[in-house]
């Protein structure tokens, strides 16, 4: 396991992004009842059967269009990245702090 990574989670690029389906700006979460709903369910089939409720990804509760543009935006960050060896320890390399703003001059 690495100490610092050197990317944000998926989570983390996808919640940079407005939603281009719901129009949830960066940083709040998407409105998406449907798939609240379906996780709620799944919380209640699992406390009937007296399973402990378990932690869902933050991910899942986002639309999908979304998702892809932070994997999109992930996977170029890790393209223009140095290789693994030739990192910095606890440096990162994202571009999150640019999402929204004018692109690099
Ligand atoms: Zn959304």
């Amino acid at each position: 396991m690495e100490q610092t990574p050197a990317f944000p989670t998926a989570y983390e690029y996808a919640l940079a992004h407005r939603c281009p389906t719901c129009r949830a700006e960066p940083g709040s979460p998407c409105d998406a009842p449907k798939k609240n709903a379906s996780l709620a369910r799944m919380d209640a089939i699992r406390e009937r059967v007296g399973e402990e409720p378990f932690e869902h990804d933050p991910l899942w509760r986002m639309h999908s269009t979304r998702q892809s543009a932070g994997s999109r935006h992930r996977s170029r960050d890790i393209g223009n990245a140095p290789w693994p060896e030739d990192r910095v320890p606890g440096r990162r390399y994202d571009t999150l702090d640019n999402v929204g703003k004018s692109p690099r001059k």
